[in-house]
């Protein structure tokens, strides 16, 4: 122990090869005659007692009848990283707990020893993780940082089967390159074993699915569906509600706070904005009439048979055309060029589970939210898989959470 005023600095620990025991090659692991021996290295250890812990050892080099001169196998690292592999699980798992910034402050080291070790965890993981019996897969865009440009955007796959839920890939941008690049990371195998396939009516992604995945059905998401509701009917209140404050004041101001009452579920509105919104409904404002069609469509769900859904799509999307609103065709013309797709629907009931991919992309918010203090892009990938991947974990010669 080193120190001043009898409070230790750190604790380092000396370790020593075994007299009657040779070194064994980094390479193939077999016992092998001894070489010579290497100056001593430091590697970074748990903190014992909260004061940080260093192995001090000098290596052996050993002559391995097949791999010539190499160092020796050494249990505790992990090629030249100057941190045990036990250190490194014990600051990866609190990652998962804590941001990074927080990690390397409570262990006492740094940011930049937090990152790494959680990217040797995630690698780890990653090539030893099991792709087998993949067969229902959603696809998607999430928006990134600030601004929507290309590189705003990082497409995602998951896993949705309902006996595994996980990250199965993520990469930059949401183009063909993208999502193609994705299913050559998980390979033909994964890919043509598809059954299910879920997405949102994103062309470029429609259109590699249909290349790629053609035995698999294609899904629909209902959560994409009903989010493109969403945007049309807000899309329709603010043009009103711009019209509205050209004329007058009053009316712009009323329509300004039902906004969220609108994009709730008719049954959980209650109270107040429960008043606000059947005023709203015997108005003729096209807010309302947007609403009520938005509304209407949650009934297209409930069908059991796809041809009974088919006609009620047909009659919505008859209506919506009529509405003399622009933002409300627009969703139905783009739900008449996927109809196929979104009666798919009903042929995978019961076989995936239509909150997944909200689900996940709602953890994903909340790891790319949080303020873990990502630098760059790749530390950010590292955290997703490292929280959402379900990756399997290093064995590692000491465990301490
Ligand atoms: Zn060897």
């Amino acid at each position: 122990m080193h120190g001043r005023k009898g409070r230790p600095e750190s604790i380092a620990i000396l370790v020593e090869p075994h007299r009657g025991m040779r070194g064994r090659c980094s390479r193939c692991r077999r016992p092998a005659p001894g070489y010579d021996r290497l100056p001593e290295r430091h590697w970074l250890f748990v903190p014992l007692w909260g004061i940080p812990t260093y192995f001090r050892y000098a290596p052996r080099r050993v002559q391995c009848s097949e791999h010539g001169v190499v160092i020796e196998h050494i249990p505790w690292s992990d090629g030249k990283r100057p941190v045990t592999r036990a250190m490194m699980a014990f600051l990866a798992r609190w990652a998962r707990r804590l941001s990074w910034r927080e990690t390397a402050r409570v262990f006492q080291t740094s940011w930049e020893t937090v990152y790494r070790s959680v990217e040797w965890f995630v690698e780890w993981g990653l090539q030893h993780r099991q792709l087998r019996g993949v067969q229902s897969i959603g696809v998607d865009e999430i928006h990134w940082g600030h601004g929507l440009r290309a590189h705003n955007f990082l497409t995602v796959i998951y896993q949705i089967d309902a006996g595994c839920r996980r990250l199965l890939w993520v990469g930059k941008r949401r183009s063909q390159a993208s999502l193609r690049r994705g299913l050559k990371a998980l390979g033909p195998d994964v890919v043509k074993g598809l059954r299910f396939v879920c997405s949102d009516m994103w062309k470029p992604y429609l259109e590699v699915i249909a290349a790629q995945a053609g035995q698999a059905l294609h899904v629909l998401d209902r959560f994409h569906i009903t989010s493109h509701l969403n945007q049309a009917v807000d899309q329709v209140r603010r043009a009103e509600s711009t019209r509205l404050r050209a004329k007058s004041k009053q009316a712009a101001q009323r329509l300004k706070h039902i906004r969220w009452s609108l994009l709730r579920r008719r049954s959980r509105v209650r109270g107040r904005a429960r008043q606000k919104l059947n005023a709203l409904l015997a108005s003729k404002l096209a807010t309302a009439r947007a609403w009520d069609l938005k509304e209407t469509f949650s009934y297209f769900w409930h069908y059991k048979s796809h041809i009974w859904a088919g006609a009620f799509l047909d009659y919505w999307c008859f209506r919506a055309m009529r509405s003399r609103l622009e933002p409300m065709k627009k969703v139905a013309r783009m739900l008449r060029a996927h109809e196929p797709l979104l009666l798919n629907w009903f042929r995978a009931k019961g076989e995936i589970s239509n909150g997944a991919v909200e689900g996940l992309n709602n953890k994903i918010r909340v790891v790319t939210r949080r303020s873990y203090g990502f630098r760059t892009y790749e530390a950010m990938e590292i955290a997703l898989y490292h929280n959402l991947g379900r990756l399997p974990e290093p064995e590692s010669t000491h465990r301490f959470c």
